[in-house]
């Protein structure tokens, strides 16, 4: 046994529909892969290449678990997005292959510091901390691919305090599931345990202090938080 000279930090997991928890590694994100949420954030969405950002494994927010208002913004935005976990690690992944390497997926929120996001932009800097601050990543419910299959169409929404924010559907994203894997194997080896966000419709917007998000992925399951 190691003999560190510290505790080591506990495992991050996401707890799975049905019972047990999947440990989590790491948690990568894709900016702009719906068209609509590119140009309301001033971008063409034309198909440029994905591109990636992470988060910390321990900023995933459990499901119905409050989020805390992050210090340092007056901005918070949310992001509903549909989440990916690798079950099946694997590097130059082939887009035909990429399904059999994902465990499940879970509806998610790609919680954002905008203010801090849009200086970094501004500055060329970069995004880490309008993105991947403490609990910045509420999550549902993990579900197995097993059971539902992979869904690539349906219905992505986000309720604010009962009013739907943003709604679109899983088959508007620009890269799609397999694509993303593929893309990203080539970057970084994946690894069991790693999540993929796979990024956020349009409408986009800031939430208060007492704001009950509840987002939705059809065939996938819920998440849910409230702002405090
Ligand atoms: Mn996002």
């Amino acid at each position: 046994m190691t003999d560190f000279v510290i505790s080591p930090p506990a495992v991050s997991a996401v707890p799975v529909a049905g019972g047990g928890a999947f440990p989590v590694r790491r948690v990568f994100c894709v900016g702009r892969n719906y068209a609509e949420h590119a140009r309301e954030m001033g971008s063409d969405p034309d198909r440029e290449p994905p591109f990636f950002f992470m988060k910390p494994a321990d900023a995933l927010l459990p499901n119905d678990a409050d989020m805390p208002y992050p210090p340092r913004s007056t901005q918070l935005h949310h992001e509903m997005e549909m989440v990916v976990a690798i079950g099946q690690g694997g590097t130059d992944i082939a887009e035909a292959d990429a399904l059999k390497h994902v465990w499940g997926y879970a509806a998610g929120l790609d919680m954002t510091r905008r203010d801090l996001q849009n200086a970094a932009k501004k500055e060329g800097k970069p995004w880490d901390m309008g993105k991947g601050f403490d609990w910045s990543a509420p999550i549902g419910l993990l579900v197995p691919a097993s059971r539902i299959g992979h869904p690539s169409a349906g219905l992505i929404e986000l309720k604010v305090n009962g009013s739907v924010r943003q709604t679109s559907d899983l088959s508007k994203m620009i890269w799609s599931v397999p694509e993303t894997i593929a893309y990203l194997s080539g970057l970084v080896a994946l690894a069991p345990g790693d999540l993929i966000y796979t990024g956020t419709p349009e409408n986009v917007a800031a939430v208060q202090r007492g704001d009950l998000l509840e987002g939705s992925v059809a065939g996938v399951g819920s998440v849910r938080t409230r702002i405090v």
